[in-house]
């Protein structure tokens, strides 16, 4: 596919007996140009099945596998998180009557049992949109490249996991509190 693939499903396209979808993902289907959220790494994969359901319901089961650049939270280094993941996921008509401003609303809500409602306007809906969904839920808050992954350096920046470049520990005692401040143990 293009790097333009579109991933956005007319409710008309879908045939009485079911669509499958068995597709590559890149970064312009889960439009990422403008998010920055993460990087998508090669060879993202969405495989599915949308149904019609009871009433204006779609039912889109599947699942996605992806790996997610993240730059680690310690060292600033780029490192890949696998996030593949199942889709079960209700597609239901917006209602657009409600007072509520709509647009300040999530799309895609969380249940207790993994149940996702989501909800589509104008008869169609995105795949990408609700990928990228998911994978930012997934991702962790803070990336570490390893664990216990030593971070950089305080006083001369260098990334301490590639080699140890040796500084003192400092000596100011209002310094080294806020070395203990900013140190592994730190949330
Ligand atoms: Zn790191
Ligand atoms: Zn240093």
């Amino acid at each position: 596919m293009s790097a333009n693939t579109s991933l956005v499903i007319e409710l008309a396209q879908i045939p009485p007996e079911g669509l499958a979808v068995d597709t590559d993902l890149d970064a312009g289907a889960l439009h990422l140009e403008a998010d920055g959220a993460f990087e998508l790494n090669a060879g993202a994969h969405l495989v599915c099945r949308i149904e019609r359901g009871e009433g204006d319901s779609v039912h889109v089961k599947g699942r996605f596998t992806a790996e997610a650049g993240l730059g680690c939270s310690r060292c600033l280094e780029r490192s890949l998180f696998p996030v593949g993941q199942a889709l079960d996921v209700f597609y239901l008509p917006r209602i657009v009557d409600r007072t509520v401003d709509a647009e300040e609303e999530d799309d895609v809500e969380l249940s207790d049992h993994d149940l996702v409602v989501a909800y589509y306007e104008g008869g169609r809906f995105d795949l990408g949109e609700l990928v990228r969904e998911q994978i930012v839920l997934s991702l962790p808050m803070k990336p570490l490249c390893v664990e216990g992954c030593r971070g950089l350096c305080l006083q001369c920046g260098a990334n301490r996991n590639q080699h140890d470049c040796g500084c003192k520990p400092l000596a100011d005692p209002r310094l080294s509190g806020l070395a203990d401040l900013l140190g592994p143990g730190s949330k």
